[in-house]
């Protein structure tokens, strides 16, 4: 019988845990790399003036309430958040091959997609592979709903470049049917992505393997800093033809963080019966979000449908996405410079040939421990910093601390 009195003590969450240790740092000196959250340069959240204007509209709106949304969640949102990822001219879209559920942000979607997968595919279930390193949360998920994880190799920590020939090879003997997930943009965490050409010879490499694609998109815009190219693989692999699932998060490039806004998109494959599939797809997907969730949270969703459905407020959108990517930018090239003027020992120049929020910086976990007793630094114990708690007050700081623990 279920014995609640029998369950083991689960350890906490590692980056969860940071936070709080930061949070309960009283050193005037504290640094905070680890939640990858963007910061202004004051190591403050920042509200997107964007999404300042969308919550005023929203709120003049006399049709605005607190009503229940449909199963499937905010219909302008969906439509809007599918446009994004795929293009406006997505062929698929305009064959009725796509299908959109608005999800409990990223994590969510991923989520909703895994439920998906492990109640519909064969048994026995296929493998997912996921990248090694990958988001932690990752191999949680797709573990919760009884999926098999396996790992494709991602990053050289000799040259802390994209491993393209591990992760092809691995790829190449991976059993047909298995569930690849793809980071579509800024990697998390390594900052390091496919080149065009390394993204071609992956999808050439999953449509000769039989291999599906589930992608998860959380850093859109936060890449090359433009929505319109962080989404080349994605659209890429639609135009092959490929059926694919994709995680959409709006967490960080609109900065809803806590209003979990996201989307999970199913695309089939173009064929006469392509969206009676979706059709389908959708159909389930209904039953899945009904008994989890009933319907997604209304208010995160409406400030993103605001912006996503102005032509105007989209491309203010884009120079805020530029204000967020540009300075993050800016924190690599002055971090790199500090260390090579502190001709600190090692190689710097991944800190700035990295993309995306995060650096693995390539510090061991005696450093990041030794960051954190010494300098009040705090960072995630594989060596990532989320480059956006860096700034113009404390990022000598940040480098004299590194410089001093890897002496
Ligand atoms: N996928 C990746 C790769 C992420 O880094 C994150 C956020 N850390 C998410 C998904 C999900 O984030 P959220 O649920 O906040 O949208």
């Amino acid at each position: 019988c279920f014995d609640p009195g029998k369950i083991p003590a689960a350890p906490n969450d590692p980056l969860y845990s940071l936070v709080s240790a930061y949070e309960a740092d009283t050193s005037a000196d504290t640094v905070d790399l680890g939640v990858g959250a963007y910061r202004d340069e004051n190591a403050k959240p920042w509200i997107l003036p964007t999404v300042r204007k969308a919550k005023a509209i929203l709120e003049k709106d006399p049709r605005h309430d607190h009503e229940y949304l449909p199963i499937a969640g905010l219909p302008t949102f969906n439509s809007a958040a599918q446009s994004l990822i795929l293009g406006a001219d997505s062929v698929a879209i305009k064959e009725n091959r796509v299908c959109s559920f608005q999800t409990i942000s990223g994590t969510g979607a991923v989520h909703l997609g895994a439920l998906l997968i492990s109640k519909f595919a064969p048994r026995p279930s296929p493998d997912v592979y996921i990248s090694s390193p990958s988001w932690p949360i990752h191999d949680q998920v797709f573990t919760n709903v009884g999926l098999p994880v396996k790992h494709y190799p991602y990053f050289r920590k000799d040259t802390k470049t994209f491993d393209v020939s591990g992760m092809t090879q691995t790829l190449n003997s991976a059993p047909k049917g298995s569930i690849v997930v793809l980071h579509a943009c800024a990697h998390n965490p390594t900052g390091v992505d496919p080149t065009s050409d390394e993204w071609i010879e992956i999808a050439k490499i999953m449509k000769a393997n039989e291999l599906f694609p589930f992608f998860d998109c959380a850093y859109q815009g936060f890449a090359t800093g433009y929505l319109s190219q962080d989404n080349f693989a994605v659209r890429y692999f639609v135009e092959q033809g490929f059926q694919i699932a994709i995680a959409q998060s709006f967490a960080k490039n609109l900065g809803l963080y806590g209003e979990r806004a996201g989307a999970f998109h199913f695309v089939a494959s173009p064929s006469s019966n392509a969206s009676s599939t979706t059709n389908r797809v959708a159909s389930q997907l209904s039953i899945l979000q009904r008994s989890e969730i009933s319907s997604p949270p209304i208010y995160g969703a409406q400030i993103a449908s605001i912006i996503l459905n102005d032509p105007q407020l989209l491309s203010e959108w884009e120079t805020d996405l530029l204000t967020m990517s540009g300075r993050i930018k800016k924190m690599r090239k002055c971090l790199k410079e500090e260390l090579d003027r502190l001709q600190t020992p090692g190689t710097w120049d991944h800190i700035v040939n990295q993309i995306g929020m995060f650096s693995f910086t390539g510090l061991s976990p005696a450093h990041v421990h030794e960051l954190r007793e010494k300098w009040h630094v705090y960072m995630a114990e594989t060596g990532r910093i989320s480059v956006a708690g860096l700034n113009d007050h404390n990022v000598a700081y940040f480098a004299r601390a590194v410089d001093n623990v890897v002496r």
